[in-house]
């Protein structure tokens, strides 16, 4: 981006307005004899609205190379999902089971998440597992449960669309879309989710860089769904001491230079209950707008991923924890 500075203008005023949001000034090209002065903003500096650079006083023009991801960087870092907003300020908690399990059970951990001030739920209907012999999700009838537990405690919920196919009927009872990690280059399915005009949570896939991640927000915003919430589940490190590779860097990238909604879930991230305080913390104080967080009142009778369910018990002392993070976070990094 070139910001280009009247005759008139004050060079030094310009340089501190555009330093102050966080802008790398990488090169001055000044013009022999008085003639016009420019500045080169680095990429990957902060993203800042071009209308909110040709308003510094002493500017007189700025020029952008074409965006590749245009629409994600318009959208903003707030995201409305029926009146209940994530990335406004106080942490937005996507909690629940890894897979809805029953009717029953579903309504009870609504009921006990709604209490401790939860408003989003999340579980499976259409599991993406890696064995075939594994549990495969309970499929439409499941989110039948989970809409109607949903509605009783007033939460929205947050659920995956597998494959194509699963679309209309995820979308007709889901208030947000999910995109599963493995599914995050399946093109042909965000096309479908963007279709139909939900907004959608996008898990980063598992070996994907920023830039793919970014346009595959790109595919859902080009093809009508109303906003992305981005998702870093961790990413596929050369260690399976954890099992995966939480990229909280990612996350302060997005949320800081994009500024972006990103969630964080320390659950598959990390793949161990005993992970999720220390990592959610961290996520919340790198700027992430919230959590996703897995939780069980059995863990070791949870139909798939016990090991990384949080006890229902223990959920109110977590968020707890958890809010008092997320009230110490960065906002906004000024130099
Ligand atoms: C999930 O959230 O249920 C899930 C399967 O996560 P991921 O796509 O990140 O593995
Ligand atoms: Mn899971």
């Amino acid at each position: 981006m070139i910001v280009s500075l009247k005759q008139s203008a004050d060079p030094a005023a310009v340089l501190r307005a555009l330093a102050s949001r966080g802008l790398w000034v990488s090169q001055v090209e000044q013009g022999a004899g008085g003639a016009q002065c420019h500045y080169v903003i680095a990429p990957h500096s902060a993203a800042v609205k071009v209308d909110e650079l040709a308003a510094i006083e002493g500017v007189s023009g700025v020029t952008t190379a074409k965006a590749t991801h245009p629409l994600v960087e318009r959208q903003g870092p707030v995201v409305d999902v029926g009146g209940a907003k994530i990335g406004a300020g106080s942490p937005a908690f996507i909690c629940g089971p890894c897979s809805v399990e029953s009717k029953e059970h579903v309504s009870l951990l609504a009921r006990r998440l709604s209490a401790l001030g939860v408003s989003f739920l999340r579980g499976g209907a259409f599991k993406p597992r890696t064995s075939p012999y594994s549990f495969q999700g309970h499929g439409v009838v499941a989110l039948r449960w989970m809409r109607e537990a949903a509605d009783a405690t007033g939460m929205r919920v947050v659920t995956e669309a597998l494959s194509e196919t699963d679309v209309p009927a995820v979308a007709e009872h889901a208030d947000v879309v999910q995109i599963g990690s493995r599914n995050m280059h399946n093109y042909a399915l965000l096309k479908a989710v963007g279709r139909a005009g939900r907004p959608a949570l996008l898990k980063r896939g598992m070996a994907a860089t920023l830039d793919e991640w970014l346009k595959a927000g790109e595919y859902l915003l080009s093809s009508g769904a109303p906003s992305v919430i981005f998702c870093e589940r961790g990413i596929r490190g050369f260690d399976d001491a954890t099992r995966n590779l939480l990229d909280l860097g990612a996350v302060a990238l997005l949320v800081h230079v994009h500024r972006l909604p990103v969630i964080v879930d320390p659950s598959h991230g990390a793949g161990r209950r005993d992970l999720i305080l220390p990592l959610g913390r961290a996520a919340l104080a790198v700027g992430a707008a919230g959590l996703m967080i897995e939780t069980h009142d059995d863990p070791p009778s949870a139909l798939s991923d016990g090991p990384q369910a949080v006890p229902l018990e223990a959920m109110e002392g977590l968020l707890r924890e958890l809010d008092a993070s997320a009230r110490a976070a960065v906002r906004r990094c000024e130099y």
